[in-house]
């Protein structure tokens, strides 16, 4: 255990961008030799739009990591946050930093961001896209960074995770976030044995169903845990999906990165009103 904390304490930047892009081209290469869904669209023009907004996220987030250092190191010299109050052996204190870390950076904000409208209007750029593959995972308005950002400053705090558990944290779910967003044929009885602990592709694809209720479940980034403990797990037969948000199905909208830039501030859209509600 000192020799993985050792690691992510002095993580180089280097690494860093090999656990991205490293990721994003290993999965990449397994999606195309086994796929899911057999996309018919231009796939070079939809790896660039997604390289696009992975490069915009990077850009928002470097300038404001001094503040992230800054947090972890005040809340490892004062022994501020949730983790710190007992005294627990390293394994288990790194174990439940990190699902602390994924409840409120990730799952808590994401939530958020279905149900406010506004900040809907940012998330929405991730949902428009309508052949996910695990350059999706990163496809971000820069917009949303920021507030994702100040979720992770807050987690950090609340959690008092020191900087070598927020290296950590952020490799785990660049590279779970890759993995569940990838189009890959993923063995279903292994998807079903692992959701029990991590968020599979199986269990992520539903939230990117184009309408509603499946696109409101399976917030979850890396831990499966809080979506089955706040009740906003669902599992679904992934062949029966479609991707997309249906108040943005154009295609011509929803691929021209200008307009996924200005998405934010054009005029909210409510949901569609349905008939009947789908059962999938
Ligand atoms: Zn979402």
């Amino acid at each position: 255990m000192d020799t993985i904390i050792n690691y992510f304490t002095d993580m180089p930047t280097l690494h860093r961008s090999i656990f991205l892009f490293g990721g994003l081209a290993f999965f990449l290469m397994i999606e195309s030799a086994i796929p899911f869904f057999r996309f018919k669209n231009n796939r070079l023009k939809h790896t660039g739009t997604n390289i696009f907004f992975t490069l915009t996220t990077v850009l928002v987030n470097l300038p404001m990591a001094f503040l992230l250092l800054a947090t972890a190191n005040w809340v490892t010299i004062n022994n501020f946050g949730i983790i710190n109050m007992v005294a627990l052996p390293s394994w288990l204190y790194a174990i439940v930093g990190l699902m602390l870390l994924d409840l409120i950076g990730a799952y808590a904000i994401h939530w958020i961001e279905h149900k406010v409208k506004v900040l809907w209007k940012f998330h929405l750029v991730h949902h428009t896209d309508q052949h996910v593959d695990t350059t999706s995972a990163n496809r971000h308005h820069p917009g949303e960074s920021v507030f994702r950002y100040v979720f992770t400053l807050l987690a950090v705090l609340i959690v008092g995770a020191p900087m070598w558990m927020v290296f950590m944290y952020q490799t785990c779910s660049v590279i779970l976030t890759q993995f569940n967003h990838s189009n890959m044929n993923f063995p279903i009885w292994l998807d079903n044995i692992l959701v029990w602990i991590i968020c599979t592709p199986n269990m992520h694809r539903v939230h990117h169903h184009y309408r509603q209720p499946y696109s409101d479940s399976n917030y979850g980034n890396i831990f499966s845990t809080w979506d089955r403990l706040f009740g906003t797990y669902m599992k679904v037969d992934n062949a029966k999906l479609k991707y997309g948000v249906d108040t943005h199905m154009d295609p011509a909208e929803v691929t021209s990165i200008p307009n996924i830039l200005k998405m934010p501030f054009q005029p909210y859209r409510p949901p569609i009103e349905y008939d009947r509600e789908e059962v999938l």
